[in-house]
Parts: C-alpha cells; structure tokens; sequence
C-alpha cells in the first residue's frame, strides 16, 4: 500500500516552479496547489476595492480572512476562483503581480491564507507551490524543494512564456521586476522566502525541466514507499 504524501515546491519568481510542480502533480495523481495565485487574488481585489497597501493594511487582512478560494480543474487546466469570481486570467497582470509582494507581507493576510493552503493539504496527495511553504505552511512535508535560478536566467524564461502568449516585454524591465521582488520576498519580517533546512535543492539555469521532474517523481515515489 502506498501512502500519498505532501510535497513542498518553494522558490523565488520564474524558477519555473509552476511548470515543474504541475509536472509533478500530474505525474503522482495529486492535486496542485499555486499559493502564489492565491496571494495575486488579494491584490487583485484589494485594486478592485481601491484599498491602498500602504494606509490599509488592517482592512486588507480582513478582506483576505473573507475571501472564499477554490482550484477547480476545468477542461484539464487548473483555474482559481475567488467566490465563484474565476480570477485566474486577472492575477496575472504585471500589476496584480507588482502589488502581490507587499500584499503578502502584511500578516494577517499571511494568517488567513496559509490557514486556508493547510486545509487544501490535509489528505494528503498535494504538490503545494510557493515561497514559505516548506518552512511555514508545511513543516511536515514529506518531500521538499527549492528550485533557483539566477536572476538574468529567470528574466529569460519569464520573456520567453510571456511572448508565447503574445505579450512583448523589455528584458531589463522584468529583470528589475524580478529583483525588486526577490529583495523584498526575502528580507520581509514574516515568512521571507527562505530554503527549508531538509529541503532538496535545484539551480535550473543549466537543466532541462523535465530532468528536474523525472529526478522528483522519483523522490516522491520513493518517499510514498517508505511512508
Ligand atoms: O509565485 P507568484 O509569483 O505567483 O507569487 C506572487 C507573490 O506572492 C510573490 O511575489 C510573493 O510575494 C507572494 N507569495 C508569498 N508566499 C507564497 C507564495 C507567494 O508570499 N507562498
């Protein structure tokens, strides 16, 4: 009998976290979780209620412990939704995505959705993608990852994914985009982005993704086993 168990995916921006973890989950049969979309979904509704991060702190935090979310596999693609608002388009936008970042150090926004991204976890079977999730919303996983790449390297794939989908970006600014957020993800006060003491490290700049999948499939089947 084998045992389904949590796997923690942490990292900084465009490490190709996402794409490995979806990899992952789909492989194992388990269920993928972007607690970075979910942290994007505030942002996007502290614009729409046109809350400022820097005044209103205190209501944001409240506004988070209110909101409802779901992942629903819709035709085999994961979206997100916010209730029954599907927000999976929206939060990607450079500027839900700018204001992520100081949304997700406020703490009681911080409470409310690691609360929520535990119980998502529960059964087990989960591959959960993000900053702190080895270190704070998972302690317990079974197997845990950070997965890096140097900032330059990062900026190339984000351009590379952006202009499959028809968006043209200049290189510099989303190098500055992405060092802006990995300064400010690892020196907040609260769960910064850190590498959990147990956790496997990759630096992808000079791999294939799908090396860096089969190399976990491979961990999370043996850690099935040995549960
Ligand atoms: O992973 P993604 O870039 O979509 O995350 C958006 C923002 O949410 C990040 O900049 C980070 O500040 C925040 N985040 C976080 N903790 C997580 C996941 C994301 O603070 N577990």
């Amino acid at each position: 009998m084998t045992r389904k168990v949590q796997v923690a995916i942490d990292g900084p921006a465009g490490a190709g976290k996402s794409s490995v973890a979806k990899a992952v989950a789909c492989a194992m049969g388990y269920i993928y979780i972007d607690t970075g979309a979910m942290y994007r979904a505030v942002a996007y509704r502290v614009l729409k209620a046109g809350l400022d991060v820097d005044t209103d702190a205190a209501e944001i935090g409240r506004l988070a412990g209110q909101l409802g979310f779901e992942f629903r596999d819709v035709n085999g693609e994961q979206r997100l939704f916010v209730d029954e608002e599907d927000v999976s388009e929206v939060v990607r936008t450079r500027e839900v995505g700018n204001l992520s970042s100081p949304v997700s150090a406020i703490p009681a926004v911080r409470e409310h959705l690691v609360a929520a991204q535990r119980a998502m976890a529960t059964a087990g079977g989960t591959v959960m993608e993000g900053r702190d999730i080895g270190t704070v919303v998972l302690p317990e996983a079974e197997v845990k990852v950070f997965l890096t790449a140097s900032p330059a390297e990062r900026a190339r794939r984000r351009l590379e994914q952006l202009r499959g989908r028809g968006v043209e970006r200049d290189f510099d600014e989303i190098l500055a985009d992405i060092k802006a957020r990995d300064e400010r993800d690892s020196t907040r006060a609260v769960a910064p982005l850190k590498k959990a003491d147990d956790a496997i490290e990759f630096v992808t700049d000079n791999m294939e993704k799908d090396d860096v999948v089969e190399h976990l499939v491979n961990i999370v089947r043996r850690a099935q086993e040995n549960g």
